[in-house]
């Protein structure tokens, strides 16, 4: 009767380790999956442009007598190599965001810098669209965290919101203190009217090299690489990054962010605990 008492108490306990345990490989085995997948992205990534630039240069050898087929090829390996340019920028900003802690330097950050240098990272592309950019609520606003980060994660929302949308819209962002009994946040949503994500993609486009449709994004010298970039930010200050759309109608980004004051008091909190 012992034995039988002490083994059924045993073997819950047992099956619920090996359970732990495969769970962990099942872990583990999934992580080197998606290491390898992103290795073969990257790599089928680079291929691309450097393939191009290839064939291109041997074009304009062949075309040496016609200057203006030169022209033209030189042109095109122009654009390609701003594409690897892109891509290896922002494969040095993912592995940035990915390997510092951002709270090791953090700071408060005025939120109107942020939403200008933001603005006017996309200046140039917004003026030939003839897309209309407007701030609102940003005025005494201050979030805790890495400024090189945060402007990278705010840029990137506000770069999609302008390259996502037609001709001769409007691009807006907005900022609000959240009162929450955890510290109070900061809230910057940069809303479009541009061509929207279905349910589907909504689940998928944070994830590293996600894109809806690969050659507009391609045209607009996207790399896939930007939410992800966003989410990590967002995720490594404490914060998050969700999405509201509606396909043909627009998008809202919606970053989320601790509020400085808030944050630094917290934290001088738990350094006086330690
Ligand atoms: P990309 O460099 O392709 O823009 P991102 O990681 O920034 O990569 O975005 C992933 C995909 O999500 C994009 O390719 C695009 O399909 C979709 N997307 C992102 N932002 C928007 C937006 N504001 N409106 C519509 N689609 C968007």
């Amino acid at each position: 009767g012992e034995a039988l008492a002490v083994s059924a108490r045993v073997a819950p306990l047992g099956s619920r380790l090996v359970l732990l345990l495969v769970e962990d490989l099942t872990e583990a085995r999934r992580i080197e999956a998606v290491r390898r997948d992103f290795v073969a992205n990257v790599s089928h990534e680079l291929k691309t442009p450097v393939g191009a630039l290839s064939l291109l240069s041997e074009a304009v050898m062949d075309a040496s007598d016609d200057p203006e087929a030169v022209q033209r090829f030189a042109g095109r390996m122009q654009i390609e190599a701003t594409r690897l340019t892109n891509l290896v920028q922002e494969l040095i900003d993912l592995s940035r965001v990915q390997n510092d802690d951002p709270l090791e330097d953090a700071e408060p950050v005025r939120v109107d810098e942020l939403v200008a240098e933001a603005i006017d990272r996309c200046r140039h592309q917004a003026g030939t669209k003839q897309i209309t950019m407007a701030a609102g609520g940003t005025a005494d606003l201050h979030v805790w965290g890495n400024r090189g980060q945060l402007a990278a994660a705010l840029g990137n929302l506000v770069e999609n919101a302008v390259n996502y949308s037609p001709v001769r819209t409007r691009v807006g962002i907005a900022a609000r203190r959240i009162t929450a009994p955890g510290g109070d946040l900061i809230e910057l949503a940069v809303t479009d009217q541009g061509i929207g994500i279905s349910d589907k993609d909504k689940e998928r486009i944070f994830e590293r090299f996600y894109r809806v449709d690969p050659a507009r994004s391609r045209a607009t010298g996207g790399t896939g690489l930007g939410l992800a970039i966003v989410k990590h930010v967002a995720a490594s200050h404490g914060g998050e990054v969700t999405v509201w759309s509606a396909e043909g109608q627009g998008s809202t980004f919606t970053l989320r962010l601790p509020e400085a004051a808030a944050a630094r008091a917290a934290r001088d909190r738990d350094r006086d605990r330690a």
